[in-house]
């Protein structure tokens, strides 16, 4: 029998028709276990060749975090991208499959010893920093490697903030450059990070307002930088619209011609942007309740295989299998299938009643899913099939 599927305006208005036609094309095909996630390859190729073009002298490396898979991966590779690491492990990743040196940075502002010694070895030489005893590790085991100071910003409007853990303030800053500079390390340049699914354009008014001001600091003692590591942030749709990747780089492209020197070179880090739109979890219903007053709906993947995202406030938008008449929605609470109750993916969600058994698609889950995703409780980890 075919799926039944009845896709409404507000599903095409989050992922891609062509994405999501897509998947349901491959849901045709008969025995099928889930949970997998699909990515669209050409999807995350549009994504690609839009990031960054508009603006001028710069380089993308995508942040391997969001999707370390290794055909996600290969498929980047092949596009002739960077990646931006943090660990041995996305290292070994890289290397595995020839990516050269010269494309790979390291951003993490602190870096194991293990992963130093290992990045020093396949010649990695960009890092990111922020304080004096991170200066004294590079300086010991990666002597005169280019470093990067990272700055902190607003975050507001940032689904996922990040400054509230890394960055320093314009003048420690520039004490930190000259002090790289001091311990025969490169100082290069500055790297910041607006949080990541940041939906306010203007955080990069601002975190660029603040790079310059230290990029004239650090001249004034001497420094001459040149690089700008704008880091990631792009967002994507989740449950409503968002600025377009277009228009924020138009906009961060403007005022970085307004500011920096004309030779500037820009480093750009996306992760979600390059692969969240691009996938589509399948998981399936295995079990519906009514406790209390409240509904409650059991899909095959939860927070801890997969969905961690959700419990910092990411909400996705779902699509159900179900023959019933869309119309009649009901308020679920979603839950995964592990024992434990913090695994609640999501509350007050109004979806038509599908059957135990029913697939349930979960939309722009590409990024941030699979790479946090534990064997919790024995539910194993979800594959992903590019398509
Ligand atoms: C996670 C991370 C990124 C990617 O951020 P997105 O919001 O996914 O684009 C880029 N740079 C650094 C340093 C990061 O930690």
């Amino acid at each position: 029998m075919p799926r039944t599927f009845k896709v409404e305006k507000y599903h095409t208005g989050i992922v891609s028709k062509t994405t999501l036609f897509k998947v349901l094309k491959y849901l045709e095909r008969k025995n099928i276990e889930t949970p997998f996630l699909l990515v669209d390859k050409e999807k995350v190729m549009e994504k690609v060749s839009l990031i960054g073009r508009n603006i001028k002298n710069s380089t993308v490396f995508y942040a391997v975090k969001a999707n370390p898979d290794i055909e996600v991966i290969k498929l980047v590779n092949k596009l002739e991208m960077g990646f931006e690491i943090a660990s041995e492990g996305e290292l070994k990743l890289l290397t595995s499959i020839g990516v050269k040196p010269d494309r790979i940075i390291s951003s993490n502002p602190v870096k194991s010893f293990k992963f130093l010694k290992i990045a020093a070895s396949c010649g990695v030489n960009y890092f990111s920093y922020d304080s004096v005893a991170e200066v004294d590790k590079l300086a010991r085991i990666l002597p005169g490697c280019n470093v990067y100071v990272r700055l902190s910003v607003p975050n507001e409007g940032s689904e996922w903030p990040l400054s509230k853990k890394f960055g320093v303030e314009v003048d420690e800053a520039a004490e930190l450059l000259s002090y790289a500079g001091d311990k025969g390390l490169n100082p290069a340049g500055v790297t910041f990070h607006v949080g990541s699914q940041c939906t306010n354009m203007y955080n990069w008014n601002s975190a660029l307002d603040k790079a310059k001001a230290l990029w004239d600091v650090a001249g004034e003692r001497g420094i001459r930088l040149s690089v700008l590591n704008i880091g990631g942030g792009y967002p994507i749709k989740y449950t409503k619209n968002v600025v377009d990747v277009d228009a924020i780089d138009k906009n961060i492209n403007k005022l970085i011609r307004e500011k920096f020197p004309h030779d500037v070179r820009v480093f750009i880090e996306p992760g979600r942007a390059v692969v969240g739109d691009a996938g589509i979890f399948v998981t399936s219903v295995i079990g519906k309740a009514k406790r209390a007053d409240t509904n409650w709906l059991h899909i095959d993947v939860g927070v801890f295989n997969g969905l961690m995202e959700s419990v910092g406030g990411i909400k996705y938008t779902y699509l159900v299998e179900t023959s019933r008449d869309t119309k009649h929605k009901k308020r679920w609470t979603l839950a995964g299938p592990s024992c434990d109750s913090f695994d609640v993916i999501d509350k007050d969600v109004m979806l038509p009643e599908p059957e135990i058994g029913g697939l349930v698609l979960i939309l722009s889950s590409g990024a941030y899913t699979i790479s946090y995703a534990s064997e919790f409780n024995g539910f194993s980890i979800p594959k992903t099939i590019l398509v």
